[in-house]
């Protein structure tokens, strides 16, 4: 029990809905025990920022049940304390781009502050069953799914299981079976699978249709009419642009722009800066032209140089790689960690291996901090990690902590949020913290909120908000993952609480808690 002060003792209330904490920040509380005043959890005195509200202040936050029921100056009796002096309290950092949704994936995003992360942009073929094993197993951090158009059409077009997981839709995206025209029995078969899937909780539907990309237009359209019928967004990884490849049947940006403005849909635009790389700006002006006239377009970014994409990617065809920025060499084959040498190699890798991971390095962090200030600038884009599977290149052991050499991932997995944060506090690429802290939390929480009113008590530190919190050191907080030691844990997340329940204390990971808790539509 402990018993802490920043100040006088205030009067407060309590509400049930978020309430900002105001520029006093006094809001106070019912108890957890109207007889002892006891919180479950107390974090006491560390410098707590609320991006929705402005606070920027040292505050003591009480806990009962999951909520916040506290944020105040004032001392705090509670059954358990996290000291939090020299720290950082912000929301609990949202995901809204994860494909690592198993234990190993998540342990690497809890470390790296991430408290609730979404499966939207490839999506679940099956949401319903994805989303009952998720609670029968139990999850770590909180998690949910969009529709997926690909495990659907790759059901429809070319029988693969609809039981299979997203890692299973992501591995088969290098074939062609998936990708032929619809017959008209087969476009109403894939509708009524996708609206089934909205109906069992999907978030949106996630079009990964830069894997496709000379897929009819029409369908695209059709797919977000179903998306706006239900008030959902889609989540689509673009066609290419006509610079990266003049034949496709649309330009990318100009697409989402044109099928947004035209259905009413939310589209959001997957990992922006990936899909459009030195073409960023002109895309840029595409979507504002389209959200100017009312359309709705949200995007995201990561802060990395290099992709990660299946070496069947119609975009590493041999002959196009210029057109997207790419020599041979810059393509790196994950099993071996090996750069390609020719364009022989990459055909026969292609041929053999079509589902193989790859990274396309654009180019280096490091020696481009304007072209990565660049793609984290707009601040109303989410900052994502587009985290991927782990490929085991030795025995699968998924519980195995810390995870062995052998599996290995993009850097992005473990990294996106300890570097963003480290980026801002550093100063290095003119992010401020407020605004790194928003892109991380409130601004995934707004982009999903009217398809999930639940993600209204995430991105804010708030009394009647979901105790979804995460503390860091700003001393030390960084990523650690390279392109060669790609799962290494990020550090400086001294704790990391989901529901209230720790999944990082004093900077380790807890082993044996499941407080994750399903994100799903408002349906
Ligand atoms: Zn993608």
């Amino acid at each position: 029990m402990t018993n802490s002060s920043l100040g006088s003792a205030q009067s407060g209330r309590f509400s049930t809905q978020c309430t900002p904490t105001g520029e006093a920040g006094m809001v106070e509380s019912v108890h957890a025990d109207p007889n002892t005043g006891n919180y479950d959890v107390v974090i006491e005195g560390g410098r707590v920022i609320d991006p929705e509200s402005g606070l920027d202040d040292l505050r003591n936050i009480g806990i009962v049940g999951g909520e916040i029921r506290a944020i105040t100056t004032s001392g705090l009796l509670g059954r358990k304390k996290i000291d939090a002096r020299g720290l950082i309290i912000v929301p609990g950092l949202i995901d809204m781009h994860s494909h690592a949704l198993d234990l190993a994936g998540q342990r690497l995003q809890a470390m790296d502050g991430v408290t609730t992360a979404l499966e939207l942009e490839c999506g679940a073929p099956d949401v319903g069953s994805a989303y009952a094993e998720a609670a029968q197993d139990g999850r770590l951090i909180n998690y949910g799914y969009s529709a997926s158009w690909a495990g659907v059409r790759m059901h429809v077009m070319a029988g693969e299981d609809r039981a299979a997981t997203s890692g299973h839709v992501l591995a088969t995206l290098g074939s062609h079976r998936w990708k032929r025209d619809a017959r008209l029995g087969e476009h109403v078969k894939m509708r009524d699978l996708l609206e089934n899937q909205l109906r069992d909780g999907a978030l949106g539907i996630g079009i990964l249709l830069g894997y496709s990309p000379y897929a009819d237009p029409y369908e695209m359209i059709d797919v977000a009419r179903l998306a706006q019928e239900h008030g959902l967004p889609t989540f689509t990884h673009a066609r290419p642009l006509v610079e990266q490849d003049s034949s496709v049947p649309v330009d990318g940006a100009r697409e989402i722009a044109e099928i947004a403005a035209s259905t009413g849909a939310h589209m959001h635009y997957c990992h922006i800066n990936s899909t459009s790389n030195q073409h960023i700006d002109r895309a840029c002006i595409v979507l504002d032209a389209a959200t100017a006239e009312g359309a709705r377009i949200t995007a995201e970014s990561y802060p990395y140089g290099a992709g990660m994409t299946v070496v069947g990617a119609e975009s590493l065809r041999p002959e196009t790689l210029s057109a997207y920025e790419l020599e041979v060499t810059d393509i790196i084959y994950s099993k071996t960690g090996r750069a390609l040498t020719s364009l022989e190699e990459l055909a026969e890798l292609r041929r053999v291996d079509p589902g193989g991971l790859v990274f396309e390095r654009y180019f280096d962090e490091q020696a481009s901090p304007n072209r990565l200030a660049r793609m984290l600038a707009p601040d109303d884009w989410a900052v994502v990690s587009d985290a991927m599977p782990l490929v085991w290149n030795g025995p699968r052991n998924e519980t195995q902590w810390p995870l062995p050499a052998h599996a290995t991932t993009h850097p992005r997995s473990a990294g996106t949020f300890g570097r963003t944060l480290k980026l801002a506090l550093t100063g290095a690429i003119g992010l401020t913290l407020g605004q790194a802290v928003s892109k991380c939390t409130l601004q995934p929480a707004s982009i999903l909120e009217a398809a999930s009113p639940a993600m209204r008590r995430k991105g804010r530190l708030q009394v009647g908000c979901d105790a979804d919190i995460t503390i860091l050191d700003p001393e030390a907080v960084t990523d650690r993952a390279t392109y060669i030691n790609t799962t290494l844990p990020s550090q400086g997340f001294r704790h990391v609480l989901v529901g209230g329940v720790s999944v990082v204390q004093d900077g380790e990971l807890q082993m044996d808690v499941r407080p994750g808790r399903p994100v799903r539509n408002s349906s």
